[in-house]
């Protein structure tokens, strides 16, 4: 099978020829038909994460369907659409599991890091760790739900009940956020780099009153800001433009450091937190969330080949929406419309 393949952090993908991996017990063999590219994927590249499996293929937003099943693998069909997101195995045994927070698992193994993932032809899965995929999505545009929609849905459930709702780089989850926000009845103020009247232009058409650039104050102050741009400088500007009591909610897995900043923008019960991984209770009660808002994905795709064009175009600034690779060279191009497969 053709696929991707990580030789060593700094260097570009190669293309290269796998033997095509047979099922173990549990697992089921996954023919690829679309992987979303994440910001996360930027950093395993970079070496900005510390132990990637090598030689790896990347990719943790996976739709396809199952191709061959292992021993006792008996929860999908062949022929059935499946998704695989970042989170690809807990031990089901220690603390954090028992207390139902296997997203902080001690020895959780993660899609595209850990085990190979969707940047090739066929990928291999744990079944348990899969989602089925609403109807209503052709594939490439159910991958960026995944990681972008799914981290980002949990990162605003720890942003609480905020009414006045910031969002910090404006690309791949916070496009897909903004319209899960805006049902639930938020409003929207979106932060871009400053002078990126793109992106601002975007944020709009999905809802967001106010977009500036992340040095700007809002108009008003806010109670609840999401980061989502791997850039720490953010952490200390939004908590300026929190309101007393709001929180700020780090969604990335890496973030640049955080500069020193005075008490007083944390002062009055503000708070900032991370936020890691996902539970596949998270992926659940997204994915169905996502058919009934419904979520409008906005994706640019990529052939396999070119995935390390995708992830220069994904370094380069916010795409409007999301990176997509695509096994089906028709597909290729610029937004699809959601009536093509
Ligand atoms: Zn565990
Ligand atoms: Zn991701």
């Amino acid at each position: 099978m053709r696929a991707m393949v990580l030789e060593a952090p700094g260097q570009p993908l190669r293309e290269a020829d796998l033997p095509l991996p047979t099922p173990n017990a549990g697992q089921v063999l996954i023919r690829v038909h679309a992987c979303g590219v994440c910001r996360t994927d930027l950093h395993i590249v970079d070496g900005e994460l510390p132990r990637p499996k090598l030689p790896l293929v990347l990719g943790h937003q996976i739709v396809g369907v199952v191709a061959a099943r292992g021993d006792g693998a008996t929860r999908f069909h062949e022929g059935d659409r499946v998704g695989v997101p970042w989170l690809g195995y807990t031990d089901g045994t220690c603390r954090y599991c028992r207390a139902g927070r296997e997203n902080l698992c001690d020895h959780a193994r993660f899609t595209g890091y850990d085990i190979d993932g969707g940047y090739a032809e066929y990928t291999m899965a744990d079944e348990r760790f899969c989602f089925p995929i609403p109807d209503g999505y052709p594939d490439p545009r159910a991958a960026p739900l995944l990681c972008a929609g799914l981290i980002g849905y949990r990162s605003l459930r720890l942003a609480g009940d905020a009414e006045r709702l910031g969002l910090y780089g404006f690309g791949s989850s916070a496009h897909l956020i903004a319209q899960v926000a805006r049902s639930q009845g938020r409003r929207i103020f979106a932060f871009t780099r400053d002078g990126d009247t793109e992106s601002q232009n975007f944020a709009r058409s999905l809802g967001a009153e106010w977009a500036g650039g992340s040095s700007e104050a809002p108009p008003e102050k806010l109670d609840a800001a999401i980061i989502f741009a791997a850039v720490g400088e953010l952490v200390p500007a939004a908590l300026r433009a929190l309101d007393k009591g709001g929180t700020v909610v780090c969604a990335g897995i890496h973030m640049s450091d955080i500069p020193s900043f005075p008490y007083e923008i944390l002062w009055e019960e503000r708070g900032i937190r991370s936020v890691a991984n996902l539970t596949r209770q998270d992926g659940e009660e997204f994915l169905a969330l996502a058919a009934r808002v419904p979520i409008q994905t906005a994706i640019t795709t990529f052939p396999l080949a070119e995935a390390n064009t995708a992830l220069d175009r994904v370094r380069r600034g916010p795409l409007d929406g999301s990176a997509v690779i695509v096994m089906d060279a028709t597909l290729v191009g610029g937004d699809l419309s959601s009536q093509s497969r």
